[in-house]
């Protein structure tokens, strides 16, 4: 379930065992998330709500009736076009590689990475450093790209139009 508005978002999913899973999502400095104190959960919680004032009370229960202490997870990424040298015997993948905002991919190209890279070293089964260049040939150009569209995701999302974007990318 995705409620959105420029720069904010109340998203859930539906967990085995009955439970329902809420991502609070603010477009917000470290700073300003910073000077909330998530050790004391109840004015944690008036503080995310006050974002949502206004907003249909079944939507903001997901942060005021919530049973769990809410957790602050801050998103970090590299560069989009982020490229380092080969280092000999020593290669990277998953978010390690190319860490992004959250698009729904991540864990996708993890394991395709993870694939890719056994591919590799199967076919360059006496030379471990052609395997890792011929990974790390294909993993930049990957990585750049995934990290364009997540983007181009995270502005559907909490973008200008992102009350009605998401609709839109579903029907177009
Ligand atoms: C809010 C949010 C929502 C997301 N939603 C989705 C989604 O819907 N779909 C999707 O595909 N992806 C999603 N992702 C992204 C996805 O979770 C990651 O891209 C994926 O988990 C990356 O896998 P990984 O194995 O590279 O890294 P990780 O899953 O981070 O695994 C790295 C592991 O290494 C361990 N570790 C770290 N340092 C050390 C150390 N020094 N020694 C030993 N172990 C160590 C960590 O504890 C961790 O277990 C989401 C991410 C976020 C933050």
């Amino acid at each position: 379930m995705f409620a959105l508005a420029p720069g904010k978002g109340i998203l859930s999913h539906r967990e085995p065992g009955g439970v329902v899973h809420a991502y609070i999502a603010l477009r917000r400095s470290e700073e300003w998330l910073g000077e909330i104190d998530f050790n004391n959960a109840a004015a944690a919680k008036v503080r995310i709500a006050a974002e949502f004032e206004g907003w249909a009370p079944a939507l903001t229960a997901f942060i005021a009736d919530s049973d769990s202490a809410p957790v602050l997870r801050l998103i970090h990424s590299l560069p989009q076009e982020h490229c380092r040298p080969r280092v000999p015997g020593v290669t990277l993948l998953g978010d390690a590689a190319h860490l992004m905002a959250p698009s729904g991919e991540g864990a996708n190209l993890a394991m395709y990475d993870g694939a890719e890279l056994a591919k590799a070293i199967i076919a360059h089964p006496d030379d471990l450093e052609a395997a890792l260049t011929v990974y790390e040939q294909q993993l930049f150009p990957r990585s750049t790209k995934a990290a364009q569209e997540a983007e181009e995701v995270n502005d559907i999302l909490y973008g200008a139009q992102s009350q009605h974007s998401l609709v839109k990318m579903f029907t177009q």
